[in-house]
């Protein structure tokens, strides 16, 4: 059981979350929701203790209540906050072995905002760069250096195309090079489960996005190749101490 007393609460809402997970555990009542959303995960980011004190019985619900699911999915993203809750994290390594599952549940009922609910999953899975960054390959750009010269390379990876390219801001992507994807079998670790997952639950625009995101782009400046994700990954990763 949580002592609700001991929670921190710099926003001063924890207090009234235990009448609220009441109420939604009785009935979906959308304004209780709204209040829960503001109260545990403001602006669907800003995690407090409280949002972790709730974990248990938001997973709980999340069994019967898509919306819970979210919103536990939600708090997992802000895990890496500053938020002054890791112990009480710690004692959530069941429940989020639980809420694993039934997001996992969810994804194969092919739900809309699919994407959402993948990027919580990964974040419960701890994948918490992959969970802030994916996009939905319509039209997303990665700016990048080249690992090899250092030139800003900007890779599309969309409805535009699938290149490397120099950007300049007057004349656009130019010296524009196709991008070369992975190959299925070749991809291996988190790239592997993201394709693995997608294509289980036919979304297909998801795993071939991953295939160029786990793919080569190769530097127009100076003719070197580099794997896409690693490079992103390597300018982009979140830092807890920040
Ligand atoms: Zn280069």
């Amino acid at each position: 059981m949580i002592d609700w007393t001991q929670v921190l609460d710099p926003l001063g809402s924890a207090g009234r979350v235990p009448a609220l997970l009441d109420q939604v555990e009785h009935d979906e009542g959308a304004e209780a929701w709204d209040h829960l959303w503001d109260a545990l995960c403001l602006e669907g980011e800003t995690v407090v203790p409280a949002s972790f004190a709730a974990l248990p019985r938001l997973v709980a619900l999340g069994r019967r209540s898509p919306e819970a699911l979210s919103l536990a999915g939600s708090i997992m993203r802000g895990a890496l906050q500053d938020h002054g809750a890791d112990d009480l994290l710690l004692k959530c390594i069941d429940v989020v072995a639980q809420l694993r599952k039934l997001l996992d549940q969810r994804l194969k009922s092919r739900p809309t905002g699919y994407l959402h609910a993948f990027r919580d999953l990964l974040a419960a899975y701890g994948q918490y760069h992959w969970s802030a960054v994916l996009g939905d390959f319509a039209d997303d750009f990665y700016h990048l250096c080249c690992p090899c010269c250092e030139v800003k390379v900007t890779v599309a990876i969309g409805d535009y195309g699938q290149y490397s390219a120099i950007r300049d801001w007057h004349a656009g992507d130019t010296e524009k090079r196709e991008l070369k994807p992975a190959s299925p079998e070749d991809l291996a670790g988190t790239g592997r489960w993201m394709y693995d997952t997608a294509v289980r639950d036919g979304q297909d625009w998801l795993a071939k996005g991953l295939t160029y995101l786990f793919g080569r782009a190769e530097c127009p400046h100076c003719a070197s190749t580099f794997v896409i994700a690693a490079e992103y990954t390597a300018a982009n990763l979140p830092s807890p101490e920040e």
